[in-house]
């Protein structure tokens, strides 16, 4: 099955995108891990990705594209993957749909893991870090015996900037803006499947294989 894995920040898309792949035994495929291996292995995509990293700019969406092709074209995607983390925007959806057509093959389904602003709030600025061991806790979901101080190594909890209240709307807001139309894109192509995504972890990926199963995955 060739899935791609939208949501919002906070979604917990990492984490299901682990179980579902697993499930699915596809790989899982995230940008992330794409540009760490082209930069670690220094081919010529990764030494041009890190030239705009290290600039602080973003990275072209050729050179994501050119990547993502790449690594789809390895033997282990041959039977199917799950990507996380791209596409991002439309344009690279369309590209996505081009880059798979010249592999003789295309997308099955998108899922979308739906959780409202609300509650993407509630779960990203609550989220703690330890200082010590880099820990992640929540003030809510997962509290330390004592506030502020990390269970395992007695080291100083902080809230990530990436975890604070005006990062987490910037972050909403960049994602309705870039990534929402993306939902309507993959909608008009009838592949889109969206499941509720709160809750406990475990019902989240109960919800998303019962989904995949009921359009043969
Ligand atoms: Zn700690």
């Amino acid at each position: 099955m060739r899935l791609v894995l939208v949501g919002p920040p906070g979604a917990g898309k990492g984490t299901q995108a682990e179980f579902i792949a697993a499930h699915l035994a596809v790989p899982k495929i995230s940008t992330g891990d794409i540009f760490r291996a082209n930069v670690s292995q220094g081919t010529p995509l990764g030494v041009e990705a890190k030239r705009y990293m290290d600039a602080g700019k973003l990275v072209p969406d050729e050179v994501t594209i050119n990547m993502v092709r790449d690594r789809l074209a390895e033997p282990d995607a041959a039977e199917g993957f799950l990507l996380d983390g791209f596409p991002r925007t439309t344009p690279q959806a369309a590209a996505l749909d081009k880059l798979l057509a010249d592999l003789g093959t295309a997308l099955d389904l998108v899922l979308e893991l739906v959780v409202d602003d609300d509650e993407v709030i509630r779960r990203l600025s609550g989220r703690r870090t330890c200082r010590g061991c880099q820990k992640i806790w929540h003030v809510e979901f997962d509290p330390t015996t004592t506030p502020g101080i990390c269970d395992r190594c007695g080291g100083e909890l902080f809230q990530r900037d990436d975890d604070k209240a005006e990062t987490i709307a910037e972050r909403l807001r960049e994602y309705a803006s870039k990534t929402a139309p993306l939902i309507d894109y993959y909608g008009a192509q009838g592949k889109l499947v969206g499941i509720d995504a709160t809750g406990p972890v475990e019902d989240v990926t109960v919800r998303a294989i019962d989904a995949l199963r009921s359009y043969g995955g």
